[in-house]
């Protein structure tokens, strides 16, 4: 099965082409925008972490693709669920993880462990090249530390503790991450729904 993701993150390519393997019955391959020789910047303008993937996958899958696509953030509950959306330029620059970090430490300053609840949300849109497309969603939960903590990972996870294993999502290594992260979670769903689907057909 040939699937393009989305994306030209290469991390999360790897990341997402394990997990559908393991879970698809067949093989799959998964291809990057650069490997279908796509360059254009996709505008996303939604509202939401569906809305945004669904651009993405039906500005590719009008090519002639099946194409998925994801978008994701982190949802902090004292600060209204921001970054949301925003998350990648929460601080301004696009993707600057260590200036977003100290700008969700200092706008949570005062705030108590008990208040410091978050979520990491993970939207995955699926389009078929005949138009067909769903989406489905996931979260992981966990709570804003104080200071960051740990080296692996990327964006928030330095912030983010997870009661699962007692630490970041910066300290656990990627398998434990996929387990129960968002992304993960997300990405079985989708495997799911889109093995239901072929077989009602
Ligand atoms: P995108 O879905 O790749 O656009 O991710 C948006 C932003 O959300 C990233 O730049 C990170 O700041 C944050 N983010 C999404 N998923 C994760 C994660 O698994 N760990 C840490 N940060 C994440």
């Amino acid at each position: 099965m040939r699937l393009v993701f989305a994306s030209n993150n290469a991390g999360k390519i790897r990341e997402v082409a394990k997990i559908l393997n393991e879970c698809f019955e067949e093989d799959v391959t998964l291809l990057s925008l650069k490997d279908i020789g796509f360059f254009d910047d996709i505008v996303e303008d939604g509202n939401t972490f569906e809305e945004n993937a669904l651009i993405k996958a039906r500005t590719v899958a009008r090519l002639g693709y099946l194409c998925i696509a994801d978008d994701s953030g982190l949802e902090v509950d004292a600060l209204g669920g921001a970054p949301g959306i925003y998350s990648a330029r929460y601080s301004g620059g696009h993707g600057n993880d260590k200036e977003n970090n100290l700008l969700v430490l200092k706008n949570l300053e005062g705030v108590p462990d008990e208040k410091r609840t978050a979520r990491f949300t993970c939207a995955i849109a699926c389009v078929t090249p005949e138009g067909e497309e769903f989406t489905v969603k996931a979260s992981c939960e966990g709570r804003i530390l104080h200071a960051e903590e740990g080296n692996g990972g990327f964006g928030y996870d330095p912030l983010f503790y997870v009661e699962e294993y007692g630490k970041t999502l910066a300290s656990v290594t990627a398998e434990e991450k996929n387990a129960i992260s968002h992304r993960g979670k997300a990405l079985r769903a989708f495997v799911a729904e889109y093995e239901k689907r072929r077989k009602q057909k």
